[in-house]
């Protein structure tokens, strides 16, 4: 389908807005509500029959730190300078972030926390110090990413940056989307559901006018005096883009997110001269933990050798796991530490009284995981582990049989995954072309756009939520502070 369709070809417009969002989850909500606060009259529709997207399906756990730390952090007795904050997230992307977006949000952060609060998301003033994704225990504060974890621990002190909503476990995202809709309604802002976006209008200028949506059959043209913004997701659930762009995670994902990542405003801002960038990067989380004592573990590769310290957030192990040349990883515990919960149904490929008769039934190369044992046990004994440095936390030598090998293929597990590459945006919104220069009346924000995180290595729990609520507030600001056309 032809994305874009020319203004001066329009004969009439069923509806006219100064901005018109495109999408309904957490990015959108956001920016509807700052333009509409801002005084623009604005139009958000969704083509679903409600609002949510994978914002509502989500934890809604935000990763947010810096400025002398969120009142949550502080409240709580942790304290975060920016540069420790900027630090951090700097250590996860390297020469992939982009750091005029890194800055603003840094700098801000705290402040967004305060705005989540004002919106009237609950988050209870308790710190959950275990290991784990999303804290059950109704905390609000916890640690979601490799914070502790080396090589992160050499370049930033170690501060709990996991925001979740009090006593929500993994329903954060009810919480927050209740919140965001309440307050998009009081304020104004027009909704009509069942609305897809598929087009966009764009005059012989190259200004964005409007869109042309499909409701129920009917093609509707929607007039944007100010600004269109584009804030319809990622695509992940596009197979067609899936095999273009992450063709070797496209057939071991399991597809994380909401039916409506599609990428539509991706292609719909290619369409109008926008920059489609990072896009082979994604999310890949391998479930490693909870319970804790599985850490005590070590995973090594068809080769018999580890590749990871084992103590990281699960978005990294998966990276890793993807990078080995050979698909066949492996968890290697012993029976102190073992267990296999539920929802971790990984093949048990080997078990044995000696690690001799595990690494012959797994079929991996003689003797390669008996000396990666034998060298993990001689150092975790001290305490140490010269090779990955992982926390002392969990190392112990692993001599308790009988011993375990499971397997962590990726195309065993099906680990979920959602997509980290989107439009080429300033941080305000404005979609830019391939000079780099802004598309009169284009602005796009959340997983439509290549945000804050950006890739599976560094990502974190509560990365994508946080940038898509703040930078999809700032381009609706943006948006509706543009001249009318
Ligand atoms: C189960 C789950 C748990 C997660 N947990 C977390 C977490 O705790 N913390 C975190 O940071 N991240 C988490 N994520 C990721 C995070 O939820 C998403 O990346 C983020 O919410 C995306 O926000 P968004 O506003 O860009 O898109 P969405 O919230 O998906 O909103 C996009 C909206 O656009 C609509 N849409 C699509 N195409 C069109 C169109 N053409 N026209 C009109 N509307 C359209 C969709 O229907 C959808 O409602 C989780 C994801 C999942 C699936």
């Amino acid at each position: 389908m032809k994305r874009i369709v020319r203004y001066e070809d329009v004969r009439h417009f069923d509806l006219t807005a100064d901005v018109v969002v495109c999408g309904y989850g957490g990015a959108g909500g956001c920016a509807a509500l700052e333009a509409r606060r801002a005084g623009a009259e604005v139009l958000l529709i969704e083509q679903a029959s409600g609002a949510g997207g994978s914002t509502m399906m989500s934890a809604c756990e935000m990763f947010l730190g810096g400025g002398g730390g969120t009142r949550l952090q502080r409240e709580l007795g942790f304290t975060e300078t920016t540069d420790n904050f900027y630090a951090y997230l700097k250590a996860c992307f390297g020469d992939n972030t982009d750091e005029a977006r890194l800055r603003q949000f840094v700098d801000n952060a705290a402040a967004h926390f305060d705005w989540m609060e004002a919106l009237g998301v609950v988050y209870k003033r308790g710190f959950y110090a275990g290991r784990d994704v999303v804290a059950m225990t109704g905390d609000s504060l916890q640690y979601t990413g490799n914070e502790q974890s080396y090589p992160f621990n050499t370049v930033a002190a170690a501060v709990p940056h996991g925001h979740l909503p009090a006593d929500a476990n993994h329903e954060g995202g009810l919480r927050v989307m209740a919140a965001l809709v309440a307050r998009v309604t009081e304020a104004g802002v027009r909704t009509q559901f069942d609305t897809r976006a598929q087009q966009l209008i764009q005059d012989d200028s190259g200004r964005v006018r409007g869109i042309v949506a499909r409701r129920f059959g009917e093609r509707q043209f929607i007039e944007a005096r100010r600004g269109v913004v584009l804030t319809t997701g990622g695509f992940i659930m596009n197979e067609a883009m899936t095999r273009r762009h992450i063709p070797s995670l496209d057939a071991v994902a399991l597809r994380h997110g909401n039916p409506g990542d599609r990428g539509d405003g991706i292609l719909m801002g290619v369409a109008a001269g926008g920059q489609a960038i990072n896009m082979g990067e994604a999310f890949v989380g391998v479930a490693h933990y909870p319970p804790a004592q599985l850490t005590y573990g070590i995973f090594v590769n068809a080769a018999g050798q580890r590749f990871i310290n084992e103590d990281i957030y699960l978005a990294r192990l998966g990276h890793y796991i993807h990078a080995q040349p050979d698909p066949r990883v492996y968890l290697f515990i012993d029976n102190r530490f073992f267990d296999r919960p539920a929802y971790i149904q990984t093949e048990i490929v080997a078990v044995g009284d000696t690690v001799a008769e595990v690494e012959r039934d797994a079929g991996l190369p003689p003797r390669a995981l008996q000396q990666t044992v034998a060298f993990y046990n001689e150092h975790a004994a001290r305490g140490e582990d010269p090779l990955f440095h992982k926390s002392p936390d969990y190392l112990a030598p692993l001599t308790t049989p009988p011993y375990a090998l499971s397997s962590y293929r990726l195309s065993d597990l099906k680990p979920p995954v959602f997509t980290l590459g989107g439009l080429d945006v300033r941080p305000t919104g404005e979609v830019l072309d391939s000079d780099g220069d802004p598309i009169a009346g284009l602005y796009a924000a959340g997983r439509t756009v290549a945000g804050i995180p950006r890739n599976s290595q560094g990502y974190a729990s509560g990365m994508s939520v946080a940038d898509v609520t703040y930078f999809g507030r700032l381009a609706g600001i943006q948006a509706a502070a543009a001249a009318p056309a």
